[in-house]
């Protein structure tokens, strides 16, 4: 009994060790203990559709012993290019999981992406264009994400993030995104 438990706990050591090695995303040191390591944390799968591209991706990117998968990280840092000059970032782990969590709550087959990141090219574009847009924008940083979930109010989508506290939501009107970030709690409609 004694050698299984060492054995068992040299593989939880390892798939740690593994996890923190091969994440170049922003957990850190961060412990993976049970599901995420985050306050809110989906079911480790997401259905991701982007509306400039079309492209749609189905991905488990964590399993339910909390082990990031890279590759599929990086299917999805592909997926959230800017869709401008196609630059990547490595987007934020906090925030993948908060709108997969989003996802999960409203049992939505998948989550639209309008914006996710933003080259600093092509973010200083459109601040030209329009005063909504922050001059340090977290789509910038990969931590912000402008949603629409079908079958989901603006509205709804809006007041369910503006109740978990954790970031910035910004409303657009009836029938537009939600922009979604984690940066500090705040809030903001565009109308
Ligand atoms: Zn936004």
């Amino acid at each position: 009994m004694k050698l299984i438990n060492k054995i068992i706990r040299l593989n939880v050591t390892a798939a740690l060790i593994i996890a923190a090695v091969a994440l170049p995303h922003d957990l850190g040191n961060a412990a993976v203990d049970g599901a995420s390591a985050f306050r809110f944390s989906g079911d480790g799968h997401l259905k991701i559709y982007n509306t400039h591209t079309k492209k749609t991706i189905s991905i488990i990117y964590r399993d339910s012993q909390g082990v990031y998968d890279d590759e599929a990280l990086k299917e999805l840092d592909g997926l959230l290019a800017c869709h401008y000059d196609k630059k990547q970032t490595e987007m934020s782990l906090k925030l993948i999981e908060l709108v997969d969590y989003i996802q999960d709550h409203f049992a939505a087959s998948e989550i639209q992406v309008i914006s996710a990141f933003r080259s600093p090219e092509y973010n200083s574009r459109l601040r030209r264009r329009s005063r909504n847009v922050g001059k340090k924008s977290f789509h910038m940083y990969g931590r912000a994400m402008d949603i629409i979930l079908p079958g989901v109010s603006s509205q709804k989508l809006r007041n369910f993030a503006l109740s978990l506290k954790s970031g910035g939501v910004g409303y657009y009107g009836p029938g537009n995104f939600v922009h979604i970030d984690t940066g500090p709690v705040r809030r903001w409609s565009a109308l």
